[in-house]
């Protein structure tokens, strides 16, 4: 930017997890434009997904949701859901940002979210926002809670689209909501400066043959149990087997899996699974009074006020089993997951028959922020995540001048490290902004 023109006091947020949100209410409640895209159809991103927090053992969507309703209120924040950017030209201060709002096949504005819609379409596909284990509507919102609560069509669910009959939805919507001739539609704008906060994924179950490649129905990934743990979930808060609807009387949660294994899978610890490990063996023993659960583990990071507190309550006050060792294959056998392993305090090979598997996969960057940062020339490591300029003291700062970065779009966190790292970015740029840079 040339020393004369101000900054634009507007500010581009790309990602609606709590990092994109706390950042975007930082700045909006200090009086700045907010422009906050989404690419999913609503906001809240891995935390919606959670049922409790560790150590507190709080309801997630209970602390979350005054934050996406005041975000879907705000004045100062126009957001962009089921949108993504597709160009950013300029430079810090001053950058022409072009979006790309993908068809909904329905007018939110006329849309009031009575929910017929869903009810009424006789088309259903696995639910993404539940790791596979229950169904979504081909029009769906992601879960009861969405902000906005509008649905979006699935093209390759919809009967209508891929048979050209149906129109089940488009009846019974009694505000003429339905638009099937909706196609994409562009905004620009300008903003002075961008925070980045794409968040995680999970190492896919298919990289890990090891603990059955994702074939195995009673073989699931932490956030999947998560979904079963949930009240909103697609067994309302009952632990059941995903393949006969049985309640598992034992459990293992596998730690670091993909993680900490630079030869066959990552080099870099996830950080945060110990501790939800624990949570969730805590919250499965709450569940299921006379269940056990063992967890496999190579060792306890938990540095954190109260952490370690915590993995002592499941270990003393839960009777969690605690097995030091990594698992060395599982496999399904009569109805149950056999688990071989070892205990290497014990120096016993270990085998348990299980009825349910948890798998705590590493950490991993979204596919979409390598080619976001590629098109901001913005660093990434070898990995994927997001890298700051001077990671020590300024871990929210990108190398590009107005690209800022913050939650786990950079490496694992928990919540209260991500919201920190989010207000931090939002500090740093309203410093920027203010001073004129
Ligand atoms: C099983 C499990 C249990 C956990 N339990 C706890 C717990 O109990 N306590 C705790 O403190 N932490 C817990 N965590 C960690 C917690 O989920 C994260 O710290 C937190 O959700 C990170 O938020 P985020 O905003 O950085 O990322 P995300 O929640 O991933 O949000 C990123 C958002 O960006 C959007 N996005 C991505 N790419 C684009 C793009 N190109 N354009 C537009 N939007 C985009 C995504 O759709 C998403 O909405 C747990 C994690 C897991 C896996």
């Amino acid at each position: 930017m040339t020393g004369q023109t101000k900054p634009v006091p507007r500010v581009l947020v790309v990602g609606a997890g709590i990092a994109g949100m706390q950042a975007s209410l930082d700045i909006a409640n200090a009086g700045y434009e907010v422009v906050l895209v989404e690419r999913l159809p609503s906001i809240g991103g891995r935390m919606a997904q959670l049922s409790e927090t560790f150590p507190t053992l709080d309801c997630s969507q209970c602390i979350l949701t005054p934050r996406t309703v005041e975000v879907g209120r705000h004045p100062n924040i126009q957001l962009l859901t089921y949108s993504e950017v597709e160009s950013v030209t300029g430079e810090a201060g001053r950058f022409q940002v072009r979006i790309r709002h993908h068809a909904a096949y329905v007018d939110w504005e006329k849309c009031t979210g009575c929910g017929l819609c869903q009810e009424k379409c006789p088309s259903k596909v696995p639910a993404e926002f539940q790791r596979g284990l229950g169904t979504r509507k081909a029009i769906y919102t992601l879960s009861p809670q969405a902000v906005p609560n509008k649905p979006v069509i699935d093209r390759d669910a919809c009967i209508y689209f891929q048979k050209g009959r149906c129109r089940a939805c488009e009846k019974f919507c009694p505000t003429g909501a339905i638009a099937y001739d909706q196609t994409d539609t562009f905004i620009e704008t300008e903003v002075g400066a961008i925070i980045l906060a794409t968040g995680y994924n999970l190492y896919g179950q298919e990289n890990l043959p090891e603990y059955g490649g994702g074939k195995i129905p009673d073989v699931i990934d932490a956030l999947a149990f998560e979904r079963l743990l949930s009240a909103s979930g697609p067994t309302a808060g009952k632990v059941l087997r995903p393949s006969d609807g049985r309640e598992p009387k034992e459990v293992v949660f596998i730690q670091c899996a993909g993680s900490r294994e630079p030869a066959r899978h990552l080099p870099h610890c996830s950080k945060i699974c110990c501790m939800y490990s624990a949570k969730q063996a805590i919250l499965y023993r709450h569940r299921v009074h006379d269940g056990q659960a063992y967890i496999f583990y190579i060792d306890i990071r938990s540095p954190g006020k109260g952490y370690d507190e915590f993995i002592q309550r499941a270990m003393e006050k839960e009777d969690v089993v605690y097995l030091r060792g990594k698992v060395s294959r599982v496999f399904a056998e009569n109805g149950r997951v056999v688990v071989l392993g070892a205990d290497t305090l014990s120096g016993q090979q270990v085998r348990i028959a299980a009825d349910l598997v948890v798998v705590a996969p590493a950490m991993v960057p979204r596919p979409e922020t390598r080619r976001l940062a590629e098109m901001l020339g913005v660093a990434v490591d070898a990995t994927g995540w997001l890298t700051a300029a001077n990671g020590e003291l300024c871990p929210m700062e990108s190398d590009r001048p107005g690209v800022f970065l913050a939650g786990t779009a950079v490496g694992p966190m928990d919540i209260p490290e991500t919201v920190a790292h989010a207000s931090a970015a939002a500090a740093r740029v309203m410093a920027r902004l203010r001073r004129g840079e």
